[in-house]
């Protein structure tokens, strides 16, 4: 039973008219298929366990966890009910009657408190990417733009980091970073439920940010970004004083300047992988689609379900369950190939760890890769 969850949401659940639109869209539904791992569902069991009429079991339990995160149920209700942000708030409540998280994200958790990092990895490793790309970053005090990197650009993929800031200098476009002293953005933790994490971390972002006294910060992974721009102040309940970009926007500003020079020729045919929290989200989509189309010999071809519809890759679902996470992601894999597509560009850490593997498991023959390091090749840097 939860008064809180019933308080906040009792009246929002209560409106599903079992219409069915968000289980048509869920990729976790369409892949499980059972009616409590779809939206509604999972809108059912939330309201009868928090009116105290289902039990909280392990079962139910885990279905909650079972959610990418993708809004894509959210914006096909035509309730208006705010599916994500309940399956949130209910992970919240079993954070504090500790029933949550489950496992994974526990260990998820402690990695975040114990090496600033939701890998694990050890944090004084955070700037060795700087060493295995051969990048040079000047260390600032003080600067006005302020790129965040990320956790999976730091440790996993610092090829997205590296290109980053390999297009960023070649066109002359100056900013600092926080070195060491950036932790992870914490969405991890508030995903999970466990907001005393995602606090911590946020606090400390934040204190680090302004005493550099950035006007500006960026970030290439579009959840850095979600949870910096939208988290930070709804959550800790204050102003920023900076502004957050994805580095999307930075990107096409410097297009429309006529700063990016793309020089060589790459003949290709693209599609684009719209992440969930840069497109569903921020409605961000056509941006990266116009640095594309500025490539010259590029072929944009467009995936069946795009933009607004455009399918989850799975990639938030990486610790909860690998194998739902890469079937989901090749699932989103044959949505390219059925178009003919060569390569696919995505501009997201989490979705081109996920497609890349997703794209190896199924053996087959697709490139994918994210914006910057596209653009890097594009520029002949
Ligand atoms: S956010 Fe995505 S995965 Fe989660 S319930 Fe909604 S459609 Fe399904
Ligand atoms: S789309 Fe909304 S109203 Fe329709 S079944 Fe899903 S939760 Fe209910």
């Amino acid at each position: 039973m939860s008064q809180t969850l019933m308080k906040k949401h009792g009246y929002e659940m209560l409106k599903c008219v079992y219409c069915g639109k968000c289980c048509s869209v869920c990729p976790t539904f369409n892949q499980i298929g059972w009616e409590s791992s779809s939206p509604r569902g999972k809108m059912k069991l939330i309201h009868g366990w928090a009116e105290g009429k289902i039990p909280l079991t392990d079962h139910l339990i885990n279905q909650l966890y079972l959610c990418a995160g993708c809004e894509h149920c959210t914006v096909e209700c035509p309730s208006g009910i705010p599916i994500v942000e309940i399956i949130k708030d209910a992970r919240k409540e079993l954070v504090k009657t500790k029933r949550g998280p489950i496992e994974p994200l526990r260990i998820v958790n402690s990695n975040i408190q114990n090496e600033c990092n939701f890998l694990g990895k050890p944090k004084e490793e955070r700037m060795d990417w700087t060493i295995f790309e051969d990048v040079i970053i000047e260390q600032v005090d003080k600067t006005e733009f302020l790129y965040l990197i990320g956790c999976q650009p730091s440790y996993w993929c610092s090829e997205i980091a590296a290109s980053t800031v390999k297009v960023l200098k070649e066109s002359k476009f100056e900013f600092g970073i926080l070195g060491g002293e950036e932790w992870c953005c914490g969405l991890p933790a508030l995903w999970s439920g466990d907001i005393g994490v995602f606090k911590e971390v946020a606090e400390h972002n934040i204190k680090a940010i302004k005493k550099n006294e950035a006007k500006y910060v960026f970030t290439t992974c579009p959840g850095c970004y979600l949870t910096t721009a939208r988290d930070y102040p709804r959550i800790l309940g204050k102003e920023l004083g900076f502004q957050v970009f994805h580095i999307t926007k930075i990107f096409y500003d410097l297009l429309k300047e006529g700063k990016l020079k793309f020089t060589k020729e790459l003949k290709v045919k693209v599609t684009y992988h719209d992440p969930c929290h840069i497109g569903r989200t921020f409605r961000k989509f056509e941006q990266p689609r116009e640095i594309l189309k500025a490539i010259p010999g590029i072929t944009l071809v467009e995936m069946k379900n795009n933009r607004l519809d455009s399918n989850c890759c799975g990639g938030l679902l990486a610790s909860v369950s690998e194998e739902l996470c890469v079937s989901l992601g090749k699932k989103r894999i044959k949505e390219a190939l059925d178009v003919g597509a060569e390569l696919i560009v995505t501009m997201c850490p989490q979705c081109y760890v996920n497609l890349r593997r997703s794209a190896i498991e199924a053996e087959v023959d697709i490139r994918v890769i994210d914006l910057p390091m596209l653009m890097v090749e594009a520029m002949n840097v």
